[in-house]
């Protein structure tokens, strides 16, 4: 088959389907294609947390604009409600604390509801937590979490509302590129002809553009989450990112706790892996270890029992923060990828931001200028307050 689209996105993850929204609003023919099906990758297995906290006004702004999306979603996109409300604390240690006020007072320049709160205060808001060792913690009310599933389904009915083809199960074997310009993509099925290309394709990426001769500085990490039953006497909690333990802990429905590791030692280290051939099973040790911590925070959880696990990927760049941009060399191709374990929650701001950068071009001062394709080579990586770590 032989088909002429306006746009391609590859890669039904939570990009990719933000992408094909946006850019079928805007009156776009746009073709997406997933090889898998819709949130088959780590975005349908993300904890998903929707939170403001970001040591960069960029980032920050970016989460802010995301978080209105999140809440009003049947409003702005249709369909069902995918967040739920929490309230979001993150907890430093007493060094860290001065750190963290700049962090705040950045955020609330920039009209995100945050505030600095003492270890009593965090005690107030959250009476089963033990404060040992926190120095201090921002606090964000409106914050929360996605279910994800809920969320690329959103996305994707709304993209096709708007006139979008979404093919699943159909993989991308080559970029088809003629005379410096990308023009479709190989399938198993087919060709498929555009005018533009965009590779929302996570951790895949990379062997994705190795075929066309270029190297992405994108590394594949595999990462572990447990969830916990929680006892009784914890019937609920805030979503909390301890920055002491290294831990984030957020409420799962069906009484659960849902906990990772917010550490990048621990979520890149040795475990680069192949993403079509690594273990998404979770050793007992990660499990036990994961569950003391948890217990060091909520004492209740030393009553908890594991429910299950599961591994999955983050997709890492150098400087911890995606590259959006367009591909240098290649007229119309587009990469957004490299989201670095904390892209759900920027996924409406990012969509966006595709859709803006391919219809109009980037200005010198637009936010995107960020995440250009050729910041490392240039040495001008994000520098943010945490220097590269999922919080950004
Ligand atoms: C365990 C875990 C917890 C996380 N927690 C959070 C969190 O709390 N908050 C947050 O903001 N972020 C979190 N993240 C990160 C967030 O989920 C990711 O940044 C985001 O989901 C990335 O989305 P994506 O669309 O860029 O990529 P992906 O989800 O990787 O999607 C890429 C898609 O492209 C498809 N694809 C690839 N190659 C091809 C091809 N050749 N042909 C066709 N299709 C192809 C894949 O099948 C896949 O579906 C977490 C991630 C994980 C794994």
């Amino acid at each position: 088959m032989t088909i002429t689209n306006d746009i391609i996105v590859i890669g039904g993850g939570i990009n990719g389907v933000s992408t094909a929204y946006h850019l079928a609003r805007h009156g776009v023919q746009v073709t997406l294609i997933e090889s898998n099906y819709l949130g088959g990758g780590p975005s349908g297995l993300s904890s998903a947390i929707i939170r403001q906290h970001y040591s960069n006004p960029v980032t920050a702004r970016m989460a802010y604009d995301s978080l209105s999306v999140w809440g009003n979603f049947p409003e702005i996109v249709g369909g069902e409600p995918v967040f739920t409300k929490t309230g979001f604390l993150v907890c430093v240690r007493p060094e860290d604390v001065a750190g963290l006020q700049a962090n705040i007072a950045m955020q609330r320049s920039l009209g995100i509801d945050t505030r600095f709160v003492t270890a009593h205060e965090i005690t107030e808001l959250e009476p089963q937590l033990d404060v040992r060792e926190i120095g201090g913690g921002a606090y964000e009310p409106d914050s929360g979490y996605c279910d994800p599933v809920e969320a690329i389904t959103g996305f994707a009915e709304g993209a096709k509302r708007h006139g979008a083809r979404i093919l699943s199960g159909v993989c991308v074997t080559g970029l088809q590129v003629q005379n410096g310009r990308a023009t479709g993509v190989q399938t198993e099925q087919g060709t498929i002809s555009c005018g533009a290309l965009i590779a929302a394709t996570g951790p895949w990426s990379t062997g994705l553009f190795e075929k066309i001769g270029i190297q992405l500085s994108i590394i594949t990490a595999r990462v572990k989450v447990v969830l916990y039953r929680r006892p009784s006497s914890l019937p609920d909690h805030k979503i909390v990112a301890d920055f002491v333990s290294q831990i984030y802990l957020r409420p799962e429905t069906g009484g659960l706790m849902l906990v990772g590791s917010i550490s990048p030692d621990e979520e890149t280290g040795d475990r680069v892996v192949d993403p079509d051939h690594f273990n998404d099973k979770v050793d007992i040790d990660t499990i036990a270890n994961f569950a003391e911590r948890a217990a060091q925070r909520y004492h209740a959880m030393l009553d908890s029992h594991v429910a299950s696990s599961y591994a999955s990927l983050y997709d890492v760049t150098p400087d911890w923060h995606p590259i959006i941009d367009a591909v240098p060399g290649i007229e119309g191709l587009y990469l957004c990828a490299g989201s670095s374990g904390h892209g759900f929650k920027l996924a409406p701001a990012v969509g966006k931001m595709m859709t803006k950068l391919v219809l109009d071009g980037k200005k010198p001062d637009d936010d995107i200028n960020l995440f250009a394709f050729d910041r490392y080579e240039q040495n001008q990586p994000v520098k943010g307050q945490y220097e590269y770590s999922i919080l950004g």
